[in-house]
């Protein structure tokens, strides 16, 4: 089971709403279901935090947010086919744009549906990914935006590579450039939201901020350098928990699971949980992740499997079948945060969440 403490977002939208300069306001990034806590819960508890606007990836993300928060300015911020840009269109989302020929797509389709595109033109200032990088190019669809009926310049954006990373210089020169390309872009249309922030860059460089910044990492209590929340005053607000199942007492030298990967040293109580790779919890935490039980810390012992893990329960002799076990989330004084995890697998926190699985359950905390 997933526990989502909407508590927490809100706490963590209210943190970063003190971070933003005069004039800026948080955009909450709910895409991949809310980074695996839930879109619609994690859409409300960013809303009640101060956040105004939402963005999403892809046109289903759009469609389902529009249906929960008709009222709120949502951006889909993904790479969308004709068909999602008729979905998008239909939902009254607002949508990025990258070049002068997914304008005249949108165009075209806006004219076909009736419908007028809120249209975000993105700069690609250094990500290499998505947007023109052609300052002429971008002059020329903000031109077009505001002469066409069926479009509307409703932002200009980019988006930084390596906001995380303190020690790139790539940051600063994505700034710049952009800087200069929106206040051009303004000049056109002078009520386009300019925005560039992601989590990272909020907390890192207040030029950043602009008039919108799009959060979505630290939202949900995630360091976005990879780190620790807690020196940055956000919460995380997932929690993953299993209980202990059987427990098995093991010879020395005896093994567990398959493989065995793991051998007993001494006489060793193992107790089986029924939570694995199925679940999210992935096979390379095997012999290395630890997971929190009777208000301790222990280590997965074997291999893990698709429905099952075990962990060394020597250490904590009072722990019975049915006791809570904690992969993720804090007991009594210890925590396993999902940077830890991250850190094992080699990967980022992001990966951690969205990465517990659809068979898990997620159940709204509300004990705070
Ligand atoms: C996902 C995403 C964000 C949010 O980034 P965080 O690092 O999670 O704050 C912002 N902008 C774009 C374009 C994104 O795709």
């Amino acid at each position: 089971m997933a526990e989502v403490d909407a508590a927490a977002i809100t706490a963590n939208c209210r943190r970063l709403n003190r971070a933003l300069g005069k004039g800026t306001v948080l955009c909450a990034v709910v895409k991949a279901d809310g980074y695996g806590h839930g879109a619609v819960l994690g859409a409300a508890a960013a809303l009640a935090g101060g956040a105004s606007r939402l963005a999403v990836s892809t046109a289903p993300e759009a469609g389902a947010i529009r249906a929960s928060f008709p009222r709120i300015p949502t951006l889909a911020l993904g790479i969308l086919s004709m068909a999602e840009v008729d979905q998008v269109l239909s939902c009254g989302a607002e949508l990025g744009c990258s070049s002068a020929e997914e304008l005249d797509l949108i165009e075209t389709r806006a004219r076909a549906l009736g419908a007028r595109a809120e249209i975000h033109l993105k700069f690609d200032s250094g990500m290499g990914r998505l947007g023109t990088s052609s300052t002429v190019e971008i002059l020329a669809m903000a031109s077009r935006c505001s002469e066409a009926p069926g479009l509307r310049l409703s932002g200009v954006w980019t988006h930084f590579a390596s906001a995380d990373d303190r020690h790139s210089g790539q940051f600063d020169a994505q700034l710049d450039s952009f800087e200069a390309i929106a206040r051009e872009v303004r000049s056109i249309s002078p009520t386009a939201v300019i925005h560039a922030a992601n989590s990272a860059a909020v907390l890192r460089d207040v030029r950043s901020h602009f008039d919108m910044a799009r959060c979505g990492v630290a939202l949900y209590g995630l360091d976005p350098f990879q780190s620790d929340p807690r020196p940055w005053d956000l919460v995380p607000a997932m929690s993953l928990h299993s209980r202990v199942g059987p427990i098995r007492e093991i010879r020395p030298g005896g093994g567990v699971g398959y493989g065995p990967s793991w051998r007993a040293g001494r006489w060793s109580r193992v107790g089986v949980v029924p939570i694995g790779y199925g679940d999210g919890v992935r096979r390379a935490l095997s012999n290395v992740a630890r997971v929190l039980v009777g208000g301790e810390s222990v280590p997965v012992v074997g291999t893990i499997s698709m429905d099952s893990l075990t962990v060394d329960l020597t250490s904590v002799p009072w722990v019975a079948r049915g006791d809570r076990v904690t992969i993720l989330g804090d007991q009594g004084a210890h925590r396993v945060l999902a940077e830890e995890l991250a850190r094992h697998l080699g990967t980022i926190n992001y990966e951690i969440t969205c990465g517990v699985s659809k068979r898990v359950p997620r159940i709204a905390r509300r004990d705070r």
